[in-house]
């Protein structure tokens, strides 16, 4: 599954660290609550050899009916029982070779009764009949009165464990089957699924089509898919692989320029792996309203239609990311798949890491250590914020919970450490081992360990038991001298985290670089492990820039305190990109003219965009009037990306009308880029200068890719903490709006609320139903929404959300925002009570003093 990199962009745009929770920087809490209890793989008394669905999807009673059968193998002697997951479903008849079975439902359980028992080893199909009309699991997309234009579709989501809502099943991931989905939809609509298409039938008098797909590759359940509407297929090939895209008649174009580098991906993925893509075909659909980004259902990949974009959009906005996430799946995922949950970092870490493989050979090495640094960014927010844990965890009350920022982002930092440590060769010579190994089966943590070391013949037990099984990160400072008579560099490095049994100190090797004068540079590889060193090399001269892990590839935080002429030497000639974009972050603090001349020539003439955006970043915290100079000469940058990041700089000039009148003329002449001028419409907000009461409201009816500029233009107005901001937030937040701009008008609404206290009541009186909206989106953003307001009045419908929705992450957001505002109103309590104690006080005090003075003055009198 992948959340989409949009989202994180969205977030870092708007200043949250995530678009959709709007969490804040509350601090840490535990992962889990202490009464939560490890979780174990599943026990199975049979193995599942084959899956047969055919089903016919009733699109106006939102219904599936139909038959699941089973093919079967019996683990143990004697097993005349079988049980299936079976929720919230009706089962009409079942049976068992042939012969009528008795059956039993129970909490979500089908029990089976077989005619006879069976012994180990034999096989029996079983038949269930079966309907029902999920809630989740299999869902039903159409128009109504608020949203006259949504297509109809249906489409299946399995992953985690949510196969049982459509389909009686075994629904955990340590059992593999072939599988056969054999859909009956009106005529007029495409059914996919996974594997080869056997055939595809008119039923003339019923109107309907009967499609039928086989996948003889074994996978497990939660990979099962279905996806039916009015697709047109477009047709492209990867070598003998055929590839195709499903979208809505009119979105060709659009389908062409997200999921067109499909091709060279597979190619691509085939050669560092070493294992041809393993599947019939490879079909990407994209669905509406879908609930992630994507799902790498095998051989069938669903996406969110979000990532279908313009031309417009394409100059800044890519389905790379997303593309070759749900591609690496079908081998890290569908073709060797975690046996339960705690290690889905097998899965997701993989994927996520392929993503930024995908980019190293699209875009090169810079972009794919920015792609690095916004993964290490997004894993150490939620482990700063939010909670650590380790990467392989078993005591989670949901599955979804584990699908988090340290399971996919933190598991692609460990393989990229792991690759850096073995080398290249060696990476994808046990990546090679380990795929070929464990093909068509499940595995844990220590099946890729054993291929490593199998493959590097190096034991690497240390590595994984410091970066999976335990948990956090080191803090890492580094200080240097020279020793002129000696001629010695030395650099100190310290790990300063607090250690304890769950984090150690951590060991690994990195590279210092010693720049010289000329911006050259001599590297040595060092071996940390303690928890201080001092690295002596021998330098004819003082090194006029110290670098430690100049390549950012080992996950830490790093403390390192140089001067400007360091930071200057760096921001100009540090081979990577990565470390120029550092050294300007850095040179943010320090703020002298120079320090602004040289950001302002790193602005204008650096070769990568991302150097220039984070030289615009550190110009706009520095915020003097040449460092304003400097960005508005940048509003002319060719990358769209480094103009979205001096927009955002613009807007830290508040009061500024300078800084104003630039954004108000970006957007009055608009930008190429969507995402330009929606940054310009936030930080216009920002600036809270008139002119942006003026132009925000014009800019709200700009349409762009995924109502990103209304979003920003929304966020803006709550800036201002106008009034009419309040008005116009609520307009936006009504059902049959566009979703997006429903989220992020909740978002502001939230801002305005905290904003001023008179605003408050009114704005969570209005709130408190969205708990029941219909759209995910919203429910998903409310938590956030109710937790940075903090009013104990939404406790009771978080309270609901918590227990009732039926998605595991608004439930978990609830529990949070719930703990949030307990811990909030502990706190007005506590300082409530803190003040009566302090009046009372402050009363026999005077009382005191009172009697004091009588007392005084009574004995002057005698
Ligand atoms: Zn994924």
């Amino acid at each position: 599954m992948h959340k989409p990199r949009y989202l994180d962009e969205v977030a870092e745009l708007l200043g949250d660290i995530d678009a959709f929770s709007g969490r804040g920087a509350s601090g840490r809490r535990p992962f889990q609550p202490a009464h939560v209890e490890p979780r174990w793989p599943r026990d199975r008394a049979a193995d599942v050899l084959h899956i047969r669905l055919e089903v016919e999807l009733d699109f106006d009673r939102r219904r599936i009916a139909g038959t699941a059968t089973h093919r079967v193998a019996a683990i143990l002697d004697d097993l005349d029982r079988l049980e299936f997951d079976a929720a919230e479903m009706e089962i009409g008849a079942v049976r068992a070779g042939g012969e009528p079975a008795t059956f039993e439902v129970r909490e979500g359980k089908l029990h089976i009764g077989l005619p006879r028992a069976l012994k180990s080893g034999e096989e029996i199909e079983v038949a269930i009949d079966y309907c029902a009309v999920p809630r989740r699991g299999l869902y039903f997309v159409g128009p109504d009165e608020a949203y006259p234009n949504k297509p109809v579709e249906a489409w299946t989501q399995g992953e985690d464990e949510d196969s049982r809502y459509w389909f009686p099943c075994y629904d955990y991931p340590n059992d593999r089957a072939t599988s056969e989905v054999i859909a009956t939809v009106p005529e007029r609509f495409t059914a996919i699924s996974n594997g080869a298409l056997v055939s595809s039938t008119h039923n003339r008098n019923a109107a309907t089509r009967t499609f039928h797909w086989r996948h003889d590759v074994p996978h497990s359940t939660y990979l099962i898919t279905l996806a039916a509407g009015e697709f047109v297929a477009i047709e492209d090939r990867a070598g003998d692989v055929p590839v195709h895209y499903y979208v809505h008649p009119g979105r060709e174009d659009d389908a062409r320029r997200a999921f067109g580098n499909t091709p060279r991906m597979i190619r691509f993925f085939e050669r560092i792996i070493g294992v041809p893509y393993p599947y019939a075909k490879y079909a990407q659909v994209a669905v509406s309203d879908f609930i992630f980004g994507g799902m790498e259902n095998t051989s069938a990949t669903t996406q969110t239609a979000d990532t279908l974009h313009d031309a417009r959009a394409h100059l800044d906005f890519k389905s790379d990311p997303l593309v070759a996430h749900e591609l690496a799946h079908q081998w890290w995922g569908d073709l060797l798949t975690c046996r339960d949950w705690s290690h889905a970092w097998l899965n997701e870490g993989f994927a996520t890491y392929f993503e930024a493989l995908w980019c190293e050979e699209d875009l090169g090495a810079d972009e794919f250590a920015w792609n690095l640094r916004q993964d290490r960014e997004a894993y150490l927010a939620e482990d700063s914020r939010e909670y650590r844990r380790p990467i392989v965890c078993n005591r989670y009350r949901a599955p979804i919970e584990l699908f988090d920022r340290h399971l996919y982002e933190k598991g692609s930092l460990v393989l990229h450490m792991l690759r850096r440590e073995v080398g290249d060769a060696l990476f994808f010579k046990s990546l090679n081992l380990y795929c070929n190994r464990h093909r068509g089966g499940n595995v844990v943590t220590s099946d890729l360990e054993r291929a490593f070391e199998d493959a590097t013949g190096r034991n690497l037990e240390w590595f994984f038991d410091q970066w999976v099984y335990k948990e956090g990160h080191p803090d890492i400072e580094v200080s240097s001298s020279f020793d002129d008579k000696r001629k010695l560099s030395s650099i100190t490095v310290k790990q300063t985290h607090n250690t304890s049994p769950a984090t150690p100190l951590f060991r690994f090797t990195a590279t210092i670089a010693l720049m010289d004068s000329e911006g050259r540079e001599i590297r040595h590889r060092v071996e940390v492990r303690e928890a201080e060193h001092v690295f002596n090399f021998p330098c004819e001269k003082a090194p006029k820039a110290v670098r430690f892990d100049p390549g950012f590839d080992i996950l830490k935080t790093l403390k390192h305190k140089r001067g400007r002429e360091a930071l200057e030497m760096e921001l100009k000639h540090a081979p990577e990109a990565i470390g120029r974009g550092a050294a300007a972050r850095e040179l943010g603090r320090e703020g002298s003219p120079q320090a602004v001349a040289a950001l302002r020539q790193a602005l204008l003439n650096d070769s990568f965009w991302g150097v220039q955006a984070d030289a615009a970043t550190a110009l706009g915290e520095i915020r003097t009037e040449a460092a304003l100079d400097a960005l508005i000469e940048g509003l002319r940058l060719g990358h769209p990306k480094a103009r979205r990041a001096v927009a955002r700089a613009l807007g830290h000039f508040r009061g500024n009308p300078r800084a104003a009148s630039a954004l108000s003329s970006l957007l009055s002449r608009g930008d190429e880029s969507y995402f330009v001028e929606a940054e310009a419409a936030l930080a216009l907000g920002r600036t809270r200068d008139p002119e942006a009461a003026r132009m925000l409201p014009e800019v709200m009816a700009r349409e762009s890719h995924l109502d990103v500029i209304r979003a920003h233009a929304l966020a803006g107005m709550a800036e201002m903490h106008d009034e009419r901001a309040v008005s116009v937030a609520r307009e936006w937040t009504v059902y049959g709006k566009p979703p997006r701009a429903r989220v992020a008008a909740v978002g502001a609404l939230a801002k305005l609320a905290r904003h001023r206290e008179s605003w408050r009541d009114e704005i969570v009186d209005y709130l408190l139903p969205f708990a029941d909206d219909k759209e995910f989106l919203v429910r998903m953003r409310l938590p956030g929404a109710f937790e940075e307001i903090g009013d104990p009045r939404a406790l009771e419908p978080l309270h609901r959300l918590a227990d009732r929705d039926l998605d595991g992450r608004v439930q978990r957001r609830a529990r949070t925002a719930i703990a949030a505002i307990n811990e909030g109103r502990n706190r007005t309590e506590q300082e409530k009570r803190m003040r009566e104690d302090l009046d009372k006080l402050r009363d026999e005090n005077k009382r005191l003093q009172q009697r004091i003075e009588k007392l005084e003055a009574l004995a002057i009198k005698e």
